[in-house]
């Protein structure tokens, strides 16, 4: 069994970005960058089960600058095996998800996974769309916010987080997945296996030779930061809060 999983170079979730002045997008050209959560989830996942001997080979694959191969490193210092880099031009924006489920399309055809793993969403775009349109183009199924995978009798059993518990499916193999939070507890990454991860194969793609149109099909109007939140206040007990939360706040 091989998996592939898509890795994506975003923003640190630590960092507290700001929207540009215009409002045309984020301020992120010096922030501190770093894999997406969800993917370093479905990193560790996918080479637990390789640890497991459910799986033998573990590829991470990423589009993106020339810097988004560091993102490929952390990803084999986790564990996977080997990586692939599909190289876009710097001054190109950041592609759409329907852009990267065509390219990812490309590399599944040519790797022939059993398993295609993603993050359930990137924190740069919230976007949640990539797996889904990934499984439609390449005709597989597809089961989104896993929280646990399993391989039984040659098909991929997945639980589901839902709004209400979960829900257990079961996808005939090659399959599509996105990781919830609770799939897996990444790994701390130690400098040994970053070391070990710079002497591993990466194969470098360029996006223009791939021939897929990636042209944005998406204008986005304008970039807003949440309103800033109310100062508390400070009541004297439970008749004091009662009393507001009824006459000022009215909501009970
Ligand atoms: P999104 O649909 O943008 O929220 O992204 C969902 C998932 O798709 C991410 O968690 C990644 O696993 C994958 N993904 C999105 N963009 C990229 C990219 N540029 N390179 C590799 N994987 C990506």
């Amino acid at each position: 069994m091989k998996i592939l999983v898509a890795v994506k170079r975003v923003v640190d979730a630590k960092i507290k970005v700001r929207p540009l002045p215009d409002h045309s997008g984020v301020d992120v050209k010096l922030a501190k960058m770093a894999m997406n959560p969800f993917d370093e989830i479905a990193i560790e996942k996918a080479v637990t089960l390789r640890e497991a001997g459910v799986a033998d080979e573990v590829v991470a694959v990423t589009v993106g600058p020339l810097k988004a191969v560091d993102t490929l490193r952390v990803a084999m210092a986790i564990g996977a095996d080997r990586a692939v880099h599909v190289r876009t031009d710097e001054s190109l924006e950041p592609l759409e998800p329907l852009a990267v489920a065509k390219v990812l399309r490309a590399v599944v055809e040519r790797e022939k996974p059993d398993l295609v793993l993603l993050g359930k969403q990137a924190i740069d775009d919230d976007a949640n769309q990539t797996g889904q349109m990934l499984s439609a183009l390449c005709d597989m199924p597809l089961a989104t916010f896993a929280n646990e995978i399993v391989l039984e009798g040659g098909r991929w059993v997945v639980t589901r987080e839902t709004d209400g518990g979960t829900q257990t499916v079961s996808l005939a193999t090659p399959a599509v997945v996105t990781a919830d939070l609770r799939l897996a507890e990444p790994r701390y990454v130690t400098l040994p296996a970053m070391g070990k991860a710079r002497k591993k194969p990466v194969e470098d793609i360029e996006l223009a030779g791939l021939g897929i149109d990636t042209a944005p099909r998406i204008r986005i109007l304008g970039v807003e930061e949440p309103p800033a939140r109310k100062a508390g206040v400070m009541v004297s007990g439970v008749d004091e809060l009662v009393d507001r939360l009824k006459n000022e706040a009215h909501v009970i």
